[in-house]
């Protein structure tokens, strides 16, 4: 899909974006420490499974399997060699899955390194490496770079630009957040508004807010508030998690339920978030209950 005609598709309707990637994997078998952007080339059939529930959900923008594409990232399963054939493969088996009239984000999450000076990473390495990623997903037809998770909006900008200069036309980018006194901080100390100069700056045009650390749904609806208001007219983007985890035997448990997510979906759209979707917890399920709200406030039943 023409990447404009996102940009312009938004200022007629909110979309819909899809949800949770790593959990839908390992309820097909990916194993806890498992490369799940090998499955890109190993098992593709099961990453088109959960892509085409998405699209059965109703889902506007399919994001491809390459969370942890990066040669950084990838490094750290020993095959940063294999960066450029598994997320061509991601893309590839996004675009079959979503068909026309949808888009396909290619997925670029942080590298899970600091940059210097904090960290090892100068940002010539992180921009060849975001540079790479984005090269490879747009060549297996990704239409848009989805930057997400962000912590260090120095990073997102580098990664941006790294989209941009692959030749992205159109880069989202989105942080996650948590609640740090009356408003929002990453993990890195950045306010909704620091981050969102860094990203546009980079070259996003599209910003805003997915997963997140204990955050509820009241608080991802005025996170959407601030973001909105931090982002002077450009769209925002908010993917909560099924809302604020607890922790069982170790692992992190997300209990809103279809309905209580769906119930926010009005709740964003009036305080001006145009694209939604799901993070951590999120289902095809969720998903097809948020796509019926939204659904329902395009038929002007608010209630
Ligand atoms: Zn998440």
């Amino acid at each position: 899909m023409d990447t404009i005609s996102l940009i312009e598709a938004l200022v007629d309707r909110p979309l819909l974006c899809d949800g949770a990637m790593g959990t839908q994997l390992q309820a097909r078998g990916l194993k806890p420490g498992q490369c799940g952007e090998e499955w890109n080339v190993t098992a593709a059939a099961r990453v088109e499974d959960v892509h085409r529930r998405y699209v059965a959900a109703g889902c506007d923008l399919i994001t491809t399997n390459t969370f942890g594409g990066t040669d950084v990232a990838l490094a750290r399963h020993g095959l940063a060699a294999r960066g450029r054939e598994f997320n061509e493969a991601g893309a590839r088996v996004a675009r079959l899955a979503a068909g026309p009239g949808r888009w396909v984000l290619g997925d670029v999450g942080p590298l899970g390194e600091l940059l210097e000076p904090w960290g090892t990473i100068s940002s010539a390495t992180a921009g060849r490496a975001f540079r790479d990623q984005a090269a490879a997903l747009l060549a297996g037809g990704a239409d848009v770079i989805l930057v997400e998770t962000m912590s260090d909006p120095q990073e997102a900008a580098i990664a941006a630009r790294g989209a941009r200069e692959a030749g992205a036309r159109l880069v989202i980018a989105t942080f996650a957040f948590q609640a740090a006194g009356d408003g929002f901080r990453t993990m890195m100390g950045a306010t909704a508004r620091e981050c969102v100069r860094a990203a546009m700056q980079g070259g996003a045009s599209i910003v805003g807010a997915n997963c997140g650390t204990n955050l509820s749904l009241a608080d991802y609806v005025r996170l959407g508030r601030e973001l909105v208001e931090a982002a002077e007219g450009h769209p925002v983007i908010v993917q909560p998690n099924a809302g604020a985890p607890r922790l069982v035997n170790g692992a992190a448990v997300y209990d809103e339920s279809a309905v209580e997510l769906a119930s926010c979906v009005p709740k964003f759209l009036a305080a001006g978030v145009r694209v939604i979707g799901g993070c951590c917890g999120t289902t095809p399920e969720h998903l097809a209950a948020m796509a019926e709200a939204m659904r329902r406030h395009a038929a002007g039943d608010r209630g």
